[in-house]
Formats: structure tokens, C-alpha cells, sequence
């Protein structure tokens, strides 16, 4: 996430009816296309009309938002987060399986067993009211799941996120209706674990 102003909505690595049939077509295109588009056109505009904000990249603009008065800051935290979380989740998932020996060994370890992990991941999913993420991240060495709420992201200074799960109603709607399990159940299947295994390494 080091690129700067203007930001550019980057094609996906796989198409939009790749992950079928647990994440429907329909459902990532509006997704990509649309939501994390208008996050990515809303962050330039925010950008062209304060300049002086350009230089930075979109981890920098994430930290500085805090120390910004509330009119600028409050904004620009919603929409670089809403393009910091979103390309988090889409390229933390993939059509088929992967392999990640050395984060599953570790979230044995850390959770007892990698099916507990996904159980406790779910139930923080569920457990986000509204919109929101759930998330596995390494901190200090360990790993933790925690939410956020809304296009929040985790303290970036503090921790590197591994894997992102998006729970706004936007990201299974079409498909599993209200029913947030569901979805949650089928994501497992077209989980990037090489991606999270990568962002691990390079996190411990
Ligand atoms: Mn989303």
C-alpha cells in the first residue's frame, strides 16, 4: 500500500466469477467496480483539494488522518481505510486452495487448532454490529483476531494484518441475504491462506 495521489483501483488477480459458486459474480463486480471505486474516487477528490496531503501514502494517510481537524481527517480516514481494507480482503482471497504450512502451524498453535481459529474467527465476524471487519493480525509476535467497525482499520502502527474479512451487508447481500453465517462459511473456501501466509513472513 505505498502507492500515493493520484490512487488507481487495481484490477483483480482472478475474474469476477472466479470464486464462484461461494461468492457470487454479481456480488464482486458491484463490489470492486462500485464500492471500493467510489472509496478510491472519493480519496482522490479529498486529495486534489488538499495538496499538501499528496506526498503521502495510503498507510501514511491513514496514520495522519487522527491529527487532522475532524472535517479532513474524519473523511479521509473513512476513505483511504475504505480502500486499505477492501484490497486487504480482495487479495486475501483466491478461486482455489492454497497452502500456508508455516501460519497454519502457528495458528494451531496460537488457537489450539486451525479449525478452532476459523470458529473464532467467525464468531468475531458475527459479532461485529453493522458494518465492519473481523481480522487476524500479528502483534508482539502473537496473533490476534479483533473487529473493527465501519472502514476503521487496525492500529497499523502496532500490527500487521494477515487475513481481512469484510462484513458489510454489501459483501453478501445478493447472495446469502441477511444471513452473515453463511456467507462467513463460504469465504473459508476461497481464503487466500498463500496471501496470509506471505503477510505473515513478512510480519514476523
Ligand atoms: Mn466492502
Amino acid at each position: 500500500m505505498n502507492d500515493r495521489y493520484p490512487f488507481v483501483n487495481y484490477p483483480l488477480q482472478y475474474s469476477y466469477s472466479a470464486l464462484e459458486p461461494y461468492i457470487d459474480e454479481k456480488t464482486m463486480c458491484l463490489h470492486h467496480s462500485r464500492h471500493l471505486q467510489t472509496y478510491i474516487d472519493n480519496l482522490n477528490k479529498l486529495l486534489k483539494s488538499n495538496p499538501k496531503l499528496q506526498k503521502y501514502t495510503l498507510t501514511e494517510l491513514i496514520a495522519i488522518s487522527h491529527s487532522l481537524i475532524p472535517a479532513l481527517g474524519i473523511p479521509l480516514k473513512n476513505n483511504a481505510g475504505g480502500v486499505y481494507n477492501h484490497r486487504m480482503f480482495f487479495e486475501g482471497m483466491q478461486p482455489a486452495g492454497s497452502g500456508s504450512p508455516v501460519l497454519q502451524k502457528a495458528l494451531s498453535d496460537q488457537f489450539k487448532s486451525y479449525d478452532n481459529f476459523m470458529e473464532m474467527l467467525k464468531q468475531a465476524a458475527l459479532s461485529v454490529f453493522g458494518s465492519g471487519y473481523a481480522w487476524l493480525i500479528s502483534e508482539n509476535q502473537n496473533l490476534k483476531i479483533i473487529t473493527t467497525a465501519n472502514q476503521d482499520t487496525p492500529d497499523l502502527t502496532r500490527c500487521t494484518p494477515i487475513i481481512c474479512l469484510d462484513v458489510w451487508e454489501h459483501a453478501y447481500y445478493l447472495k446469502h441475504y441477511n444471513v452473515r453465517s453463511s456467507y462467513i462459511d463460504d469465504w473459508f473456501n476461497v481464503i487466500s491462506l498463500s496471501a496470509a501466509e506471505q503477510r505473515y513472513l513478512n510480519a514476523v
